[in-house]
C-alpha cells in the first residue's frame, strides 16, 4: 500500500511529489506525458522560468526528484479507481492495479478547439488563448479573436491591449459593435474557413466567400474538458467555470470526496503554470498532513 498516488506528473503533480517526498512518505507518480502546453515552444510568465522549455521544466522537475527514495515516477495511464480513504486501488491501462491511502488528481485538462481547418496545427504559436502566456511576443501585431459567445466581447477589449484588434464573429451579429468601435477593435462577420502560413505561423485567414484576412495570431477560448474519467469514476463534484467544469476543492485542495485531493489545471480556472506549482504543493503538504496526523 502507498502512501499517495498522484495522477498526472506534470506542472501539479511534480510539485505535489516534491513536497511528500521531502516529508518521506511512499509515493507513485503515474504519467502519460502529454502536458497541456505541450504545442508552445516556450512557457512564459513563471517565476525564474520566463522562455523556458515546457518540457525541459518539467525533465529538471524529474531529475530534481530523483534522491527522493520514496518517490516513483510510473509511465502509465491510470484508468479507472475505486475505494475510500486508507484504501484507493487505481486501476492502470496495462492492467496493473495500484493501492493508496491518499490519491492526489493532477492529469490536467482538454482543450476543445473549433474545427477549422488549419488551427490545431497552430495551437500555441499562432493560435492562441492566454496573452498573458504568449502575447507579448505578438505585440503590434494585427491579432484575431475568435467569437465563442458573448464573453468574446470582453476577450476582443483585453486583447486589443496587445495590438490592433480584429473581432471574428463567425457569422454571429455581435449588438456592441459600435462600442467595440470606439476602443479601435473591427469587426468581421464573414465566417472563418481556414488558417493559412508557414511553420505554425499564421499570415491569413480565409473567409467564406473567397476573401482573406492578414493576422498574425488568432486568440479563441477554447471549451476544457478533464483529461482523466478517473475523477468521475470517484464521484468527486465539480464546479462550472466560464470554460467548462473543473473539479471543486476545498483550501486543502481536498475534493468533495475523503482522501482525494487535486492540483492544477483540473481544480483551476484561469489556469497558469505558477497556479498549478503552487497547487500542487499545497495538495502534497496537505496529504503529507493528512498521513502524518491521520485525519
Ligand atoms: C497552448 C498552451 C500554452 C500555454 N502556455 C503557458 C505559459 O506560457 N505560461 C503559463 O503559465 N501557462 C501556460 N499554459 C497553461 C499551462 O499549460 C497549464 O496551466 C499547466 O500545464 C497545468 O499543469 P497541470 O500539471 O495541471 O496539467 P498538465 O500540464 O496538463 O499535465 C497533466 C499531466 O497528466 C497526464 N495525464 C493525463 N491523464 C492521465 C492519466 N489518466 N493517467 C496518467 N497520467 C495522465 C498528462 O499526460 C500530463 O502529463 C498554456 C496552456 C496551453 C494550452
Amino acid at each position: 500500500m502507498h502512501d499517495t498516488i498522484i495522477i498526472g506528473g506534470s506542472f501539479a503533480g511534480l510539485s505535489a511529489a516534491m513536497y511528500l517526498g521531502r516529508g518521506r512518505h511512499d509515493v507513485v507518480v503515474l504519467d502519460t506525458g502529454m502536458p497541456r502546453n505541450r504545442f508552445s515552444p516556450q512557457s512564459h510568465g513563471f517565476f525564474t522560468h520566463d522562455g523556458s522549455i515546457p518540457s525541459v521544466m518539467l525533465s529538471t522537475a524529474r531529475t530534481q526528484l530523483k534522491p527522493y527514495s520514496t518517490v516513483r515516477l510510473v509511465d502509465g495511464e491510470a484508468v479507472s479507481a475505486t475505494g475510500a480513504r486508507d484504501g484507493f486501488s487505481v486501476m492502470l491501462a496495462a492492467g496493473d492495479v495500484l493501492k493508496g491511502r491518499r490519491l492526489i488528481l493532477a492529469s490536467g485538462v482538454r482543450d476543445i478547439l473549433p474545427p477549422i481547418n488549419g488551427l490545431a496545427e497552430r495551437w500555441g504559436t499562432s493560435v492562441l488563448h492566454c496573452p498573458y502566456c504568449h502575447g507579448y511576443e505578438y505585440a503590434d501585431h494585427r491579432l484575431g479573436v475568435l467569437y465563442a459567445g458573448p464573453a468574446s466581447l470582453h476577450h476582443a477589449r483585453l486583447i486589443a491591449n496587445w495590438g490592433p484588434t480584429t473581432l471574428f464573429t463567425n457569422g454571429v451579429d455581435v449588438e456592441q459593435s459600435h462600442t467595440l468601435a470606439t476602443h479601435g477593435i473591427a469587426v468581421e462577420t464573414a465566417p472563418i474557413i481556414a488558417l493559412h502560413g508557414s511553420d505554425g505561423r499564421l499570415s491569413h485567414v480565409e473567409l467564406a466567400p473567397a476573401r482573406c484576412a492578414r493576422l498574425d495570431a488568432l486568440y479563441i477560448a477554447p471549451a476544457i474538458e478533464p483529461r482523466s474519467q478517473v475523477s468521475s469514476a470517484l464521484g468527486c463534484a465539480m464546479r462550472e467555470t466560464p470554460a467548462g467544469s473543473v473539479l471543486a476543492v476545498d483550501d486543502r485542495m481536498m475534493t468533495s470526496v475523503p482522501g482525494v485531493h487535486a492540483a492544477g489545471d483540473i481544480a483551476a480556472f484561469p489556469s497558469m503554470v505558477a497556479r498549478a506549482v503552487a497547487d500542487g504543493s499545497l495538495a502534497g503538504a496537505m496529504v503529507s498532513q493528512s498521513l502524518i496526523f491521520d485525519t
